[in-house]
């Protein structure tokens, strides 16, 4: 191992998606220490997602972006960015090296010790080692199946009818009925979810679907025949397959205990009705490093912590807003 690993750090950022990264981002800038690892090869890459972003994304992320990060700004949804995610999340961890962030990537957290009253330790699995350090907090950034917290004895279980599988492709040299507009459809067998056509560009785009997981093994099929029947699109080719999943469940009610902040999809901080999580991962990412700073080296117990819910308090009404919707969907369709 030749790398020079941090033996104590102020903050460990688990997870280098947007929650991860505007984390980083933001505490890096008030003088934290920072050591953000990923257990994928390279940051941001296979993306899984549509990439549809708040018009504010990047003001809330915390990096100034080069006009490589947004593939497409959709006119009919006053300007909203298709982001490049791939080219977003490389270039931020880029940065944030450069700031003075320890980033690495290939390596995973395995284990978390208990908080002694001051910090809590890790290890990670890393080029066939385990090297360890030791957080005086933990931001837990490691989406969908949030196994961080879960080490933690934060309770991440999910009902898997609240979870969503999606299959989507990237579609390129195709015609789309209107290439500043996303389409949503919502077939009945998609119930309560939905088939989205997100243009990328002029002539490409990002097509896909969310279903229920137990009926994730058809998504296939399903999505060849609604991308036959649509009137969206038309023609092109398939440059690049995307799976993944997310919960589709009501938030995390307490998103921290002592040492540790949960922070993005980990937290299920995404919108159970349009399956939005990119802007909740990077404005949670970014309150997770407020709440922090706010402790000002007091301490990082659960009750130093606990201003981190007020931080969120007007994504949690959002967050509630958007599954009782989703919900109602649900119960309107089954019901004819
Ligand atoms: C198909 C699909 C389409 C979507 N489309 C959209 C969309 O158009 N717009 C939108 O707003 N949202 C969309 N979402 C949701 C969005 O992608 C997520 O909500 C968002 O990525 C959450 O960001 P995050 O930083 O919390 O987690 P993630 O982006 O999932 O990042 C978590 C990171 O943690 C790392 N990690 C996991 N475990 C460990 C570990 N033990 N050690 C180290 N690293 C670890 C992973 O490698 C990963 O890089 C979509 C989701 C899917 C599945």
């Amino acid at each position: 191992m030749t790398r020079k690993w941090p033996d104590r750090v102020d903050v460990l950022v688990v997870g280098a998606g947007p929650a991860g990264l505007s984390a980083a981002r933001h505490l890096r800038a008030a003088g934290a220490t920072v050591l953000l690892v990923d257990a994928r090869a390279h940051i941001g890459y296979p993306p899984r997602c549509a990439e549809l972003a708040r018009g504010n994304f990047f003001e809330v992320f915390g990096f100034d972006h080069p006009p490589e990060w947004v593939r497409r700004r959709l006119r009919g949804l006053r300007n909203m960015p298709v982001l490049n995610r791939t080219a977003t999340e490389s270039g931020a961890a880029a940065i944030l090296g450069r700031m003075g962030v320890t980033v690495v990537e290939n390596c995973a957290l395995v284990g978390l010790g208990a908080y002694d009253g001051r910090e809590r330790p890790a290890t990670f699995r890393y080029q066939g080692e385990a090297p360890q350090t030791r957080a005086q907090l933990v931001i837990a950034a490691d989406g969908a199946a949030s196994r961080v917290a879960r080490l933690a004895g934060i309770d991440t279980r999910i009902n898997p009818l609240e979870t969503v599988a999606c299959l989507a492709y990237r579609v390129v040299d195709c015609d789309l009925a209107d290439a500043d507009d996303i389409r949503f459809e919502y077939p009945p067998i998609l119930n309560p979810h939905y088939f989205w056509v997100v243009p990328s560009g002029p002539r490409e785009a990002n097509i896909g679907l969310g279903l229920p997981m137990h009926r994730g093994h058809a998504a296939r099929p399903i999505l060849e025949r609604l991308m036959a029947q649509t009137d969206s699109f038309s023609g092109g080719r398939i440059a690049q397959t995307l799976v993944g999943w997310y919960p589709s469940t009501l938030p995390l009610e307490v998103p921290y205990t002592d040492g540790l902040l949960v922070a993005g999809t980990a937290a299920r901080f995404i919108d159970a009705e349009l399956g939005e999580g990119i802007w909740q991962g990077a404005f949670s990412g970014r309150q997770a490093a407020e709440a922090y700073l706010r402790t000002a080296g007091r301490g990082t117990t659960a009750a130093d912590l606990a201003p981190y819910r007020q931080l969120l308090e007007p994504m949690y009404r959002q967050l509630y807003d958007g599954y009782h919707k989703r919900r109602l969907r649900e119960m309107r369709q089954a019901h004819g």
